[in-house]
């Protein structure tokens, strides 16, 4: 972990779950819990869903500006999902990062291993459904994808949830009371680690 000054160096989370796990309603959570952690907006080559707002939720934008952010070296990663770019816009992360805020990024399993690959000392977190079929009941129930998606995304979940393997933590969102509360737990975990403090033990050792 690099230091800027005298500011000790925010931590990066990266969060996966399958599309239809809950992962938006644990984030939303999670953010009233812990204000100050900053989330990042992805942006994205797919359509809108009704109440998504631009900015907010996503940056959606064209394949074209897309292609143009990667290949400015503009994306910290990216990744194709059902047939839609994604990607995690570099700078705000970085100097939140730089400034000592800790960072969630919301993305799928290749982009979750390219962090990984850059930033080892990410934190990767993987929250599993109970089930692939509560995971399609789910999906069925949310009404916003045609059928035909649907059984893209729970492919794509076998797929995602056998590269669960990979990650640090694991946990089951069941209950959502309990799933939120591993999140928190494992985010605290972490931010406790000696990996990401070792300024602490120095400054500790400076003062004898
Ligand atoms: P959805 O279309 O359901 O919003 O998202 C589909 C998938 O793309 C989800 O698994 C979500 O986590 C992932 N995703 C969202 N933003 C990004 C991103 O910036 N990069 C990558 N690699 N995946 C993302």
């Amino acid at each position: 972990m690099s230091d800027k000054g005298s500011v000790q160096r925010g931590t990066l989370y990266v969060f996966s779950a399958p599309s239809g796990c809950g992962k938006g309603t644990v984030l939303k959570e999670v953010r009233k819990a812990s204000s100050r952690l900053v989330f990042s907006v992805s942006a994205t080559t797919r359509q809108p869903r009704p109440g998504e707002v631009d900015g907010v939720d996503y940056h959606f934008v064209t394949k074209e500006s897309f292609n143009e952010l990667v290949r400015t070296g503009g994306m910290l990663e990216y990744a194709i999902f059902v047939d839609n770019y994604y990607g995690t816009p570099k700078d705000r992360v970085m100097s939140a990062l730089d400034s000592g805020s800790d960072v969630i990024l919301e993305i799928e399993t290749a982009g979750a291993m390219m962090v990984k690959a850059l930033y080892p000392e990410a934190v990767l977190i993987f929250m599993l459904p109970p089930s692939v079929e509560e995971l399609k009941t789910r999906l069925i129930k949310r009404g916003t994808d045609s059928l035909e998606v649907i059984d893209k995304r729970v492919s794509q979940a076998m797929r995602e949830i056998s590269l669960a393997c990979n990650y640090d933590y694991v946990f089951v969102n069941d209950r959502l009371d309990e799933a939120v509360q591993d999140m928190l737990s494992i985010m605290k975990a972490a931010r406790l680690g000696v990996r990401q403090n070792k300024d602490l033990i120095k400054g500790v050792l400076k003062r004898c």
